[in-house]
């Protein structure tokens, strides 16, 4: 039986920029009087936004597009393995509809078709800075779609497309209403945030009365201008990154680069067709430090990729040790679907991977637990992401939520997510810190 108003249900499967896909779905739906449904019991149809990154990742995508239809019966599906529909109507026939990645009109007109807009006066009600996923105090800003690069591991571009950015000004404006509504930290989300612009040829655009480039650099400015914590994701280190390292030196964006590496020793690197696979990175990170001795950078790594011999394993140990990369993540090399590293030589067994990947953990661990014991005594700012009866857990600037560690303030608990507080670091565990507040 559908309900008094329009309702759906939404799964959001993948990425941080699947999320915010999934965001804006919402509040296109919301904004046409739709309801959004926690449940599937309450759903008059569910959307399931997929992931297709990794062949684990489409069996993921498979499985919760099985649960929607047992548990709900009217599903639409969109998402990056939208681009699958043969394999998704084999395995499901009942689906509604199938849409691709950025499909936004495509999703919104199949939820047309199978549960009716009504009109509704007050649907304007919507908040201007959108529906979002993320908690109140912090926001992802997605400032392009797609990709110019072709990693040999990686099919994203021929999913996504070559890349496309959003005009400058746009993505301010979105940057300024998401303050305006509380956001205390926004982080700026593409597939290659240093590429941004490239495709527009930096072009121009009007913002509060001036001209602005839309190029990384002057985004970083303009952001660092709000007064709010800016976190950048997915920055490759080629050379014009270096003029970004000032303003984190400044305070005006945080010192803090999610840089995937995803390797370190040049003929894998190049065999992964790697941007700036060429440069000389270990240089250009002490030069960064030497700017703003404070930088954390966050990175990726794949272990296990064809052709890998122990002496470019033992190069990727050294670089993360050299480098003193604060936070590491470890994927093992997995082959998906099209990709073309599935034709290259020298398969790496299985048992080997694992060891990898555990000496990769292993490494990189004793490497954030030393970073992070530096930093006993030292007086931090951290975000609030939550309170309970033991105390509140935040971050510190070096910290993006969800995939790095947090600062536990013990006993706190009259403080509010969002607030940002400064504290004196007490304890540092392989991950975490305590502090007691100032
Ligand atoms: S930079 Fe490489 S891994 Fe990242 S989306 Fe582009 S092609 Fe894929």
């Amino acid at each position: 039986m559908p309900h008094d108003t329009p309702t759906v249900g939404i799964v959001s499967l993948g990425c941080p920029k699947a999320l915010v896909d999934s965001e804006r779905i919402l509040t296109k739906l919301r904004s046409q009087g739709y309801t959004v449904s926690p449940d599937y019991d309450g759903a008059d149809v569910v959307i399931v936004n997929t992931c297709g990154f990794l062949d684990s990742a489409k069996q993921e995508s498979l499985e919760a597009i099985g649960e929607a239809i047992s548990e709900n019966g009217r599903v639409i599906v969109t998402g990056c393995m939208g681009v699958e529909e043969a394999r998704i109507r084999e395995a499901y026939p009942d689906v509604l509809a199938v849409t691709g990645p950025h499909q936004y009109e495509a999703v919104v007109g199949a939820v047309h078709e199978a549960v009716p807009p009504r009109h509704d006066p007050f649907v304007d009600l919507v908040p201007p800075e959108g529906l979002r996923l993320t908690p109140r105090h912090y926001a992802y800003l997605k400032i392009s779609e797609g990709c110019n690069n072709r990693c040999s591991f990686c099919i994203i571009p021929s999913i996504r497309g070559d890349l496309a950015s959003r005009p400058v000004n746009r993505v301010l404006m979105e940057a300024e209403k998401l303050v305006n509504a509380g956001v205390k930290e926004l982080l700026v989300i593409s597939q290659d945030t240093s590429a941004y612009g490239v495709d527009l040829k930096y072009a121009e655009s009007d913002f509060r009365g001036r001209p602005v480039k839309t190029r990384f650099f002057d985004l970083a400015k303009e952001l660092g201008d709000l007064g709010v914590w800016v976190r950048m994701h997915y920055v490759y280190p080629y050379p014009h990154v270096d003029e970004v390292i000032p303003l984190m030196a400044d305070g005006k964006i945080l010192p803090y680069l999610d840089i995937p590496f995803q390797h370190a020793s040049p003929p894998v690197l190049k065999a992964m067709r790697r941007p700036a696979h060429a440069e000389k990175t270990l240089e250009r990170i002490r030069r960064w430090r030497d700017i703003c001795p404070d930088l954390a950078i966050r990175s990726t790594f794949i272990v296990g990729f064809p052709g890998e011999t122990d002496e470019d394993f033992e190069a990727l140990l050294d670089f993360v040790e050299e480098a003193d990369i604060d936070r590491v993540g470890c994927f093992r090399y997995e082959p998906v679907e099209g990709a073309k590293s599935n034709e290259l030589p020298g398969a790496v067994p299985g048992d080997v991977t694992e060891e990898r990947w555990n000496a990769l953990m292993e490494t990189s661990q004793a490497v954030s637990a030393a970073r992070l014991q530096a930093r006993v005594g030292r007086e931090i700012e951290v975000i609030i992401d939550s309170v309970d009866g033991d105390g509140a857990t935040g971050r510190s600037v070096w910290d993006a939520p969800d995939i790095d560690g947090s600062v536990f303030i013990p006993h706190e608990d009259d403080l509010t997510p969002g607030d940002i507080v400064s504290a004196r670091v007490v304890k540092a565990s392989e991950y975490d810190l305590e502090a007691d507040l100032i």
